[in-house]
């Protein structure tokens, strides 16, 4: 059975038998006028949900992995479980777990990308729907669990990422999309990548997070660093962080820094459309230009 059917089977029973609850909403896709796309999606079983730094799971021993609960596991591999979500915010919204504990904060590893790309381009190939993968790194991310953990959700049909103009820059450098008002990074991935490239993209954009002047600032106060990052099979978003939700309360974690917008109610609902992107700046850094500079020698005499 293909690893799309498993989940997507898995979920259905888990329904059926109460272990996961999920209502179905409709996403409502919408072009701001710098032709950004977002999407907000009323989700109303979000209340629900354990948050970051209140009732989470954030101590190993309180992860809900060790082991996976039965009802919610879809594949086992090498270092690693396939899981559902028990909170899912669309149909089939899984993840994949590090078998044993790691801490959520640590960056990832070659195994991770070369585990974690497979995974995404079966389910793209095997549901013929284009799906994102996110890790929420830090607790001012919005990440709710300290077990490493990548999730997988699908993109609605004619919502388009601002990322994907990346296909048409043929930049081969970090660079800054300035339609959105937030700090953030984005690295290209050629077709059919393997882990190597994909850890040499995702580590320039980490040096990005970890050396830039903001990073500098927030060093002040914590030495970790905090962070959301998106992937589809195009490129690689990171996207720094400051705290987990925006003044008015509305949590954001990696969805939302692509615009994918999750509300719990209809006054949340309102704030977000009013703000849209600006939320992700309330809770990161404002939009940094990336300037390429070459390194300059000429006060240097070479031998
Ligand atoms: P994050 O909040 O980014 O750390 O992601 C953790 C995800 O795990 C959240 O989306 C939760 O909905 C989900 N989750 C929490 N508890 C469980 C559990 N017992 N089984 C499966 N998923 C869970």
């Amino acid at each position: 059975m293909s690893m799309y059917k498993k989940v997507d089977q898995k979920f259905d029973a888990a329904l059926t038998s109460a272990e996961i609850q999920f209502e179905p909403v409709n996403p409502e896709v919408h072009s701001l006028e710098n032709g950004v796309d977002v999407v907000y999606t009323l989700a109303p079983q979000l209340e629900k949900k354990p948050s970051s730094k209140t009732e989470a799971d954030t101590t190993t021993k309180q992860s809900p992995w060790l082991p996976p609960d039965e009802s919610l596991l879809v594949e086992t591999l090498d270092d690693y479980s396939v899981v559902l979500n028990k909170y899912p915010v669309v149909k089939n919204h899984c993840l994949l777990v590090s078998k044993e504990h790691i801490p959520q904060a640590l960056p990832l590893g070659e195994e991770d990308w070369a585990t974690a790309i497979e995974l995404l381009r079966t389910l793209n190939k095997e549901s013929k729907t284009r799906h994102v993968g996110f890790f929420n790194s830090g607790v001012e991310s919005g990440a709710s669990v300290d077990h490493k953990h990548i999730q997988f959700v699908t993109i609605p049909e004619d919502f388009k990422p601002f990322p994907d103009t990346v296909k048409d820059t043929n930049d081969d450098e970090v660079y800054a999309d300035n339609r959105v008002p937030f700090a953030h990074f984005i690295r290209n991935v050629p077709r059919n990548a393997d882990a190597d490239d994909l850890i040499f993209r995702y580590s320039q954009i980490l040096g990005e997070l970890l050396t830039r002047s903001f990073k500098t600032e927030f060093n002040k106060k914590t030495n970790d660093v905090h962070y959301n990052l998106v992937f589809t099979e195009e490129w690689i978003l990171g996207v720094p962080r400051t705290k987990a939700k925006t003044d008015d309360g509305i949590s954001i974690n990696a969805l939302g820094t692509i615009g994918m917008f999750l509300a719990k109610n209809e006054s949340d609902l309102a704030i977000i459309k009013e703000k849209n992107l600006d939320l992700v700046k309330d809770v990161g850094y404002p939009f940094e230009k990336i300037e390429k500079h070459a390194p300059d020698f000429s006060g240097y005499t070479l031998y």
